[in-house]
């Protein structure tokens, strides 16, 4: 299973709304795909369809209880898109885990040998607090949604250089796949200037593929629907299923293929 964590501490760039709709369009492309919530806001279970009421066992369960990640997963609505869901104890997690061992493993011991999937994207929350940390030393590699406003880059080098801790001292194979931008906006002149600075800063890092700011994306999580399924013909749908074939095309080449 490649394991690909969705992270940026910045709030609102567009993190869950990429986790969702990246996995809903690899699992349309036929790949195994399992979406973990990593956030106790509990956005991506919520626009997956997973209502509070719904959610029986979560990421709080696996990363703070142990309890075994087959446990925790349950299907969503999608053919092929299964999801951990987070629940609001998962905020309790940031101060229960300061005391355990290993604390920053948790989840790569729970994603250990999964075979069920193909695929695996985790939303994280907007800190680089431990459940972030657990999901970068969980991960394969990291995809960085960035927001195309002024202090887009000042927080993506804080990013970077957590990214660097985790690659010395617990993950030294952690990549980064690449920056996606988000909520790109043609008519204003700053979103154009802080895109240029950002490639010009990163250069391949940056996708091609740049996400549109599309009401269709905000509107889809309220009906518990991913944009590709809500309304799969609207920019941003056309965006994400882009992003993910750019996507898929970063991976190693024996991972092409689902
Ligand atoms: P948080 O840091 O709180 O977890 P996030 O980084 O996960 O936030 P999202 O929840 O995906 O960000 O997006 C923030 C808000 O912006 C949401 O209301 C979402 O619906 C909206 N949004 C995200 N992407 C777009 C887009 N391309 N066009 C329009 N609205 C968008
Ligand atoms: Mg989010």
């Amino acid at each position: 299973m490649l394991t690909i964590a969705i992270a940026n501490q910045k709030g609102g760039v567009g993190k869950t709304t990429t986790a969702i709709n990246i996995a809903t369009a690899m699992a349309a492309t036929g790949w195994k795909t399992l979406l973990i919530d990593l956030d106790p806001q509990g956005n991506a279970s919520t626009g997956m369809g997973v209502g509070a009421g719904a959610r029986g066992f979560s990421s709080y369960d696996v990363v703070v209880d142990q309890l075994p990640l087959t446990e925790a997963i349950g299907p969503t609505g999608i053919p092929g898109l299964d999801i951990v869901p987070a629940t609001q104890d998962l905020s309790g997690a940031e101060v229960e885990l300061v005391s355990v061992e290993e604390r920053t493993a948790r989840l790569a011991q729970a994603l250990e040998g999964h075979r069920g999937h193909e695929i695996c994207f985790i939303d994280c929350p907007p800190s680089l607090g431990l459940l972030t940390l657990n999901a970068l030393c969980a991960a394969d590699t990291l995809l960085v949604p960035l927001q195309c406003e002024f202090f887009a880059l000042e927080g993506l080098s804080q990013l970077l250089q957590t990214v660097e801790r985790v690659q010395q001292r617990f993950n030294p194979a952690l990549g980064i796949i690449g920056v996606a931008l988000t909520m790109f906006d043609r008519r204003n002149r700053l979103t154009d200037q802080v895109a240029d600075d950002v490639r010009d800063c990163l250069g391949n890092l940056v996708f091609e593929t740049v996400i549109p700011r599309n009401v269709r994306l905000s509107e889809a999580p309220s009906h518990g629907l991913p944009a590709l399924v809500y309304d799969k013909d609207c920019m941003g749908s056309r965006a994400y299923m882009g992003l993910a074939r750019e996507l898929i095309g970063r991976f190693p080449p024996e991972r092409q293929a689902a």
